[in-house]
C-alpha cells in the first residue's frame, strides 16, 4: 500500500526547536516554528507558531530537538541490501568481478525485498529524499524496477529511481560477464517504457524517472549517446558513475584515448541534466568543465573509502561551484547504508585534504540537503526549510546522552554520533517515529531481507 498524501487542510505544528534551515543565508533559530499545511511549509520562523491556526492536528513541544531538511541521498544501488558483506577486502574492479555473477541472478521479488531494507536504512538515518541507480536486469528477472518503485512507495520515501544499463560484457572488452549484459535495442526500448509509465514530472512528485547508463567500462558508447538523446526528449535527468577510480581513468585512456571526464563530454554527457557519483580522480581542468557546464557530483565517502578508490576534490569542487550532494553508494560498498552518518564522513574525509575549514559542519549539512536537492534538480522544492517548499522535514533528539553537551547542535548532528530520529516527515507523512519506521513493520523487513539475502546466494549460476 502506497503512503496517501495528507488531507489539504490539515497542520502539523512543531514549537521550541533549534532550526537550522539551510536556506541561501543559512538561517538559524535557537528556539523556532515550523508549521506544515497538507504536504507543503507554511511558515518558519523564530519563538512560538502564529496563534489561532486552524486544523492542527497534531502539536509537537521539540525542545532537545534540532530541526533540519529531510536529507537527500543522490547515489545508491537498493538491491545490494542482500549482498551486504562480500569481497570485503577489493579495489573496485576486483569486487565488481566477484559480485557479478551473484547480482546476475536477480529477480524483481529478491529487488523488492533489498529495495525496501535500503529505503528503510535511509529513512531510520533522516533522509527523505533518494535517488537509486538500478543497472542489472537479467533475462526472466521478471519487473525489476517497477518492484523496486512499490517496495518504496509503501514506505514513503520521494524516490527518483535511475534505469540503469550495460551492454559491453567481456567479449566487447567490458568488466562484466556477458550474461548479466542487455543488448543496446532492449535497454533503449525498456527506458522509454520506464518514462512513460512511472515519471512523475509534477511539482511535489513523488517518484521521478532518471536514465543511467552504468559506468565507461560497461556501457558502449552508442548506448553512451543515445541514452543521453533519449533523456532529453523525454525531459529526463542522467546518471552515471564517473571518474571512480584509477583503473577506470587507465580503461577510459586505453579505450577512448582521453580520460573519463573528456570521454563524457565527447557523448554529451556533461550539463545541468546529468550528475555522476564519485568523481574521485578529477584534474583541475575536469572541475572546470564540471564547473562550466553545471553537472552534478554524488560524493560517497564511505564507499570511496571502502574500495580505497581515493578521495574527491570536494573542497575544489564547491570552490568553482560544481553542484555537490552525498550519495550512500549501493550496500555492497557501504554496509551501513545509512545517510545521516555521510554527514560526518564527509566532514572528516574532505580535511584529510589537508585543512579544517576544507569543510565546515554546516557545509557538510548542506551537501547532504540543498546541495543533494540541487543536484536532483529538485532545489525549488526541497532542500531546506521554507515557506512554500515541500514538508520533508527531520527532527533529531540532541539533548540525550550522547549530545546534551555538545555546544551547537548543528555539531551535535554533523560532528557527533548520528542522533536519535524523533520524527521524519516526507511529503507532510510521519514515515519515521522516535526511530521506528511509522508505515511498515521493520522485523517483516529484516526476515524478508535475510531470506532474500539467502535465497540469492543459493542459486544456482
Ligand atoms: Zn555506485
Amino acid at each position: 500500500m502506497a503512503v496517501q498524501p495528507p488531507p489539504a487542510g490539515r497542520r502539523i505544528v512543531i514549537e521550541n526547536a533549534a532550526v537550522a534551515t539551510v536556506d541561501a543565508h543559512d538561517t538559524e533559530y535557537a528556539r523556532g516554528h515550523v508549521v506544515v499545511l497538507g504536504n507543503r511549509i507554511e511558515s518558519v520562523g523564530d519563538g512560538p507558531a502564529p496563534a489561532g491556526l486552524d486544523g492542527v492536528a497534531r502539536r509537537i513541544d521539540a525542545g532537545g530537538h534540532l530541526l533540519t531538511p529531510g536529507l537527500v541521498n543522490t547515489h545508491h544501488h537498493f538491491y545490494q541490501w542482500i549482498t551486504r558483506g562480500l569481497a570485503q577486502d577489493d579495489i573496485l574492479f576486483d569486487w565488481l568481478v566477484a559480485l557479478y555473477p551473484l547480482w546476475a541472478r536477480i529477480d524483481d521479488q529478491l529487488v523488492h525485498a533489498a529495495a525496501q531494507g535500503s529505503a528503510a536504512a535511509l529513512l531510520k538515518s533522516g533522509c527523505s529524499t533518494a535517488a537509486d541507480h538500478h543497472y542489472v536486469f537479467p533475462r526472466g528477472g521478471g519487473d525489476i524496477l517497477g518492484a523496486e518503485i512499490e517496495a518504496v512507495r509503501e514506505l514513503g520515501l520521494r524516490f527518483t529511481a535511475s534505469r540503469g544499463s550495460m551492454d559491453r560484457g567481456r567479449k566487447d572488452g567490458g568488466l562484466p560477464p556477458d550474461h548479466a549484459v542487455e543488448d543496446l535495442d532492449t535497454i533503449l526500448t525498456a527506458c522509454e517504457e520506464a518514462v512513460d509509465r512511472h515519471h512523475d514530472p509534477s511539482p511535489g512528485a513523488m517518484l521521478r524517472i532518471a536514465l543511467a547508463p552504468c559506468s565507461p567500462f560497461s556501457v558502449s558508447t552508442r548506448l553512451m549517446r543515445e541514452c543521453a538523446g533519449l533523456a532529453r526528449r523525454k525531459g529526463v535527468r542522467l546518471h552515471t558513475h564517473g571518474s571512480e577510480t584509477a583503473e577506470e581513468e587507465a580503461f577510459c585512456e586505453a579505450q577512448f584515448g582521453m580520460g573519463p571526464t573528456d570521454y563524457f563530454e565527447s557523448v554529451g554527457w556533461l550539463g545541468e541534466d546529468v550528475w555522476m557519483a564519485h568523481c574521485v580522480h578529477l584534474s583541475d581542468s575536469d572541475i572546470a568543465k564540471f564547473a562550466g557546464t553545471g553537472t552534478g557530483v554524488a560524493h560517497c565517502p564511505s564507499s570511496n573509502a571502502r574500495l580505497a578508490a581515493g578521495t574527491a576534490r570536494v573542497p575544489d569542487m564547491l570552490a568553482a561551484g560544481v553542484p555537490v550532494g552525498l550519495g550512500v553508494d549501493g550496500a555492497a560498498s557501504n554496509e551501513s547504508g545509512e545517510l545521516g552518518t555521510e554527514l560526518r564522513n564527509a566532514l572528516l574525509i574532505n580535511r584529510l585534504h589537508g585543512s579544517p575549514r576544507a569543510l565546515t559542519g554546516r557545509r557538510a549539512l548542506r551537501l547532504g540537503t540543498m546541495g543533494g536537492a540541487r543536484v536532483l534538480g529538485r532545489q525549488d522544492e526541497i532542500g531546506s526549510v521554507e515557506a512554500g517548499k515541500l514538508a520533508d522535514l527531520a527532527l533529531w533528539k540532541v539533548d540525550g546522552l550522547m549530545h546534551s553537551s555538545i555546544a551547537d547542535p548543528v555539531a551535535a548532528l554533523t560532528f557527533g554520533a548520528l542522533p536519535p530520529l524523533a520524527l521524519l516527515l516526507v511529503n507532510g507523512n510521519a514515515v519515521v517515529e522516535q526511530g521506528r519506521l511509522a508505515t511498515v513493520d521493520e522485523e517483516r523487513i529484516a526476515r524478508t531481507c535475510a531470506r532474500a539475502a539467502k535465497e540469492l546466494a543459493g542459486r544456482e549460476k
